[in-house]
């Protein structure tokens, strides 16, 4: 077999990139994409299904406004609805340090449009009957442009629109190597066969450090991670999705009703370590969710799970490649727990650069090169 592009990783991220680079490019039969177990099997159909807009660097926010604009003419693009809704994130400031870090970062959401909403405990509890009253909490924060989209919805559609323009999908095929020929990408491995290329991609979030030991390309990426659960369903009543920093958690409902949340408890493995749950931590959540939201003592949680938060140093995510490494490898990923929103619109971005070699500006940002040049972001906003 030959292929041009080949794209290691079937999540979000390698999905959008392989469907955009065979829209690009007017074809995709020369695209072939590599997937170790099924689609999405990694933090892609793992996470809490959540975009927004808010974020504490300036060029990640342009980014966040960028790929929420991009996820609404998702379902469009793919024939496949993502059930996008725009409900909200309603921040909960409950001690100084996060109501300073709002107030302060609210002055930037203004210069970008994106204002939040600053609302008083007496509003706050009359707005949003569900939330406990706490002597602690200092006001709300509420930003109108975020909301949730469904990950099988996108996953499905990228998938189907991708075979569609022709690009060759393989799942339960793990790239096991890929083999260097004078300074350039000559072929790699899958399943024991060798397929020329004359580009690989990694797209292969918590794996991509792992998988690229043996190529030396030093990716300041760390696997952390992260449970998360889902409780029985109950009439909707949760709108936005809420973040306390204080309790460390967040929550909201599914389109079906069922109470979907998290916390982070302050000893998440790192590394790629088995998909494991713990009592801890479910006590942990169980408990914080019991301070946060009214009538939680009855609630049955009926399934738990865990994925990987891709951590880079300065929490936001790569694009392209370094000056260093062989010719014809790129890898996007690092998405630090954003993936999902962010990553439709990078792998468009990274397709068109791709397919023009012009580096899109929103794209140069997110260079590998900057760790080592000192020109790295500063984010803040990262949930859970
Ligand atoms: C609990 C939790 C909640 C989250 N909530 C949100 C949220 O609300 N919003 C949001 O935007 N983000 C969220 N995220 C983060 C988001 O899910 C990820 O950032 C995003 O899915 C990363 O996508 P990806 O395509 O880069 O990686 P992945 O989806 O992990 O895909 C990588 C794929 O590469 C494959 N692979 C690995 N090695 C190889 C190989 N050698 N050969 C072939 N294939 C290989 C893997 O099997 C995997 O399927 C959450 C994550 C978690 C864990």
């Amino acid at each position: 077999m030959e292929c041009d592009t080949a794209i290691i990783g079937g999540g979000v991220v390698g999905l959008s990139l392989a469907m955009n680079l065979a829209m690009f490019e007017g074809r995709g039969n020369n695209i072939c994409l590599f997937e170790s177990n099924y689609l999405g099997y990694g933090s892609s159909l793992r996470n809490a299904g959540r975009f927004r807009v808010h974020f504490g660097d300036e060029r990640n926010l342009e980014f966040a406004i960028r790929s929420a604009e991009y996820l609404e003419e998702l379902s469009k693009i793919t024939g496949m609805n993502t059930l996008i809704t725009k409900t909200g994130y309603l921040w909960i400031a409950s001690d100084e340090a996060a109501y300073k870090t709002l107030k302060s970062t609210n002055e930037l959401f203004k210069k970008w449009g994106v204002p939040l909403t600053e609302i008083p405990p007496e509003l706050l509890y009359r707005n949003y009957p569900f939330l406990k009253e706490r002597k602690e909490i200092i006001a709300g924060f509420f930003g109108k442009e975020n909301g949730s989209i469904h990950p099988d919805s996108v996953i499905f559609g990228l998938e189907r629109k991708a075979r569609r323009l022709g690009v060759k999908i393989l799942e339960r095929s793990r790239v096991e190597e890929i083999e260097v020929k004078e300074g350039k990408v000559h072929s790699l491995r899958s399943r024991g066969v060798g397929v020329s290329v004359s580009r690989v991609v990694l797209a292969n979030g918590a794996w991509m450090l792992e998988f690229s030991k043996n190529l030396q390309l030093n990716i300041p990426l760390e696997p952390v991670r992260k449970e998360i659960a889902v409780s029985e369903p109950f009439a909707f009543r949760i709108s936005p999705f809420v973040v306390d920093s204080a309790l460390h958690l967040y929550f909201s409902q599914t389109l079906k009703g069922e109470i979907i949340g998290s916390t982070t408890i302050g000893n998440e493995p790192k590394g790629v370590v088995e998909l494991e749950n713990r009592f801890a931590w479910m006590r942990t959540y169980a408990n914080r969710l019991k301070k946060a939201l009214k009538g939680s003592n009855f609630i049955r949680i009926i399934r738990i799970w865990s994925g990987y938060y891709e951590m880079t140093p300065d929490r936001s995510h790569i694009m392209g490649r370094m000056k260093s490494w062989p010719e014809g490898l790129y890898a996007i990923g690092g998405f630090s727990g954003h993936g999902f929103m962010l990553g439709p619109f990078a792998g468009k971005l990274m397709a068109e650069f791709l397919a023009t070699g012009k580096e899109p500006r929103l794209m140069s940002l997110y260079t590998p090169e900057r760790f080592s040049k000192g020109m790295t972001l500063n984010e803040s906003f990262v949930i859970g």
